[in-house]
């Protein structure tokens, strides 16, 4: 079995990595870089030159250059496989060629099928297979086993690759305290033990490693912060989060407010829970304190994709206009981005309380430094709180002692070379380099 990890030996996210052997070939995951020489790439002037400039996304370093890959070459790879519906690892797929099957698993295409109008490419899913968790699938001569993970995108994966000699495990991103922490001790417990390699997650090495607290601590400092308050709450969380929604909506029934969201987050909650094994919440009679905000901006994207129409015609019976939320404003938990600028003005919120609820190396970015501003100026006391969503030390620690793969080799991650304190068995690689087990 030969692999090479396309890239992701010495960076957060943009993560390729190719399993070949004699006769078959994968990639796991066809990730965009979030940051391109340390600068959020430009997808504006990207898609400007699309499709007329193939060779300048490769000399840009936005595509590695592998061959049989992408849609303007002769396809060599027999599938992608996705381990979850965060752009670091899914972003890339416009670029596939449609003939190659990319298989994922049923909650992360819902995501991204809501998510596409969002997107400046032109992304249309139309070769996917989707495979179920804990359900082996075979690719050529490859054994697939899906995991189960814990992470702070819906439906993430793990995955157990092997052929006929070799196994390789691919964590993707994962962590252990959020409300699906039992998945990570279930993905310890049935995952191969002493496997030829692993390839592991390391987000948080060199990065502070902050006290981390669970998604059930996080809903219980959220109800404390807004307890007897009596404006108007906004948070702003990723809308892949949906543990973070849920503990928004669980603070909102606990002290009675109306959970306000907006119809891209309304769909998602939607379509996962019509995917049955799961108990989310979202917009029907059943929840009656969820209320639906419809954002002209977002109304929009859907109407002016094909196929996407309906995701703007639902929830009319849950629709909330913007001078009912300025009448009910003291008693609304509500979700934003700075896009929303506009009806939060429309309707007038003022005096409250803003939650940023996302990692803050976001922050950091004219864009949401304005959006702040102007909540500040119409009284809103800005505030930080979140748990992040990758694995702590300690996790990544457990993962390694039990599962005692020969061969260790970190990936997503600034500092690979700090994994050495944790195994012996680490081996740094290069993105590019191609290497046998
Ligand atoms: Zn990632
Ligand atoms: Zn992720």
């Amino acid at each position: 079995m030969k692999i090479t990890i396309h890239r992701g030996t010495h960076e957060i996210g943009g993560t390729l990595v190719e399993v070949k052997s004699e006769n078959s070939r994968i990639l796991v995951d066809a990730g965009y870089p979030l940051l391109l020489n340390g600068k959020p790439v430009d997808t504006e002037n990207v898609y400007v030159w699309f499709p007329y400039l193939y060779g300048k996304f490769i000399e840009q370093g936005i595509l590695p250059d592998v061959k049989g890959l992408y849609c303007w070459d002769k396809p060599m790879f027999n599938a992608v496989i996705v381990s979850h519906a965060h752009i670091d690892h899914y972003g890339l797929l416009s670029f596939i060629n449609s003939s190659i099957p990319v298989y994922m698993s049923r909650g992360t295409r819902k995501i991204i099928d809501i998510s596409v109008p969002f997107h400046e490419e032109p992304l249309y899913l139309s070769n996917v297979c989707e495979f179920d968790m804990y359900e082996p699938f075979q690719i050529g001569d490859f054994r697939v086993m899906p995991f189960l993970m814990d992470h702070s995108a819906f439906d993430a994966a793990a995955f157990e690759i092997s052929d006929q000699e070799k196994t390789i495990i691919y964590t993707g991103d994962f962590r252990g305290h959020g409300r699906k922490s039992a998945c990570l001790a279930r993905f310890i417990a049935k995952a191969k033990k002493g496997a030829d390699a692993l390839l592991v997650e390391g987000t948080i090495l060199g990065r502070r490693d902050e006290e981390v607290i669970t998604e059930q601590e996080f809903e219980e400092l959220l109800v404390k912060k807004i307890e007897g308050f009596k404006g108007p709450v906004l948070f702003q969380s990723s809308t892949q989060n949906i543990d973070r929604l849920v503990s928004f909506y669980r603070a909102a029934v606990r002290l009675d407010r109306i959970f306000v969201i907006d119809t891209y987050i309304a769909n998602i909650l939607y379509e996962l829970r019509r995917l049955g094994n799961n108990n989310l919440p979202y917009p029907s009679v059943h929840y009656p304190n969820i209320r639906v905000l419809k954002p002209s901006q977002v109304m929009l994207r859907f109407l002016k994709r094909i196929g996407k129409q309906h995701f703007a015609k639902r929830f009319s019976v849950k629709y909330i206009q913007e001078d009912e939320l300025n009448r009910i404003q003291y008693k609304i938990i509500m979700a934003v981005r700075p896009s929303m600028w506009e009806n939060i003005r429309s309707a007038n919120l003022q005096n409250g309380l803003f939650i940023y609820s996302l990692w803050s190396g976001y922050r950091n970015n004219d864009y949401q430094k304005e959006f702040e501003v102007l909540l500040s100026k119409t009284g809103f006391s800005i505030h930080e709180l979140h748990t992040g969503g990758h694995a702590t030390l300690s996790d990544i620690k457990k993962v390694l002692q039990e599962l005692k793969p020969k061969k260790i080799i970190p990936i997503h991650t600034m500092a690979p070379e700090l994994l050495r304190n944790l195994s012996e068995q680490v081996l740094l690689k290069k993105d590019g380099e191609t290497f046998c087990i």
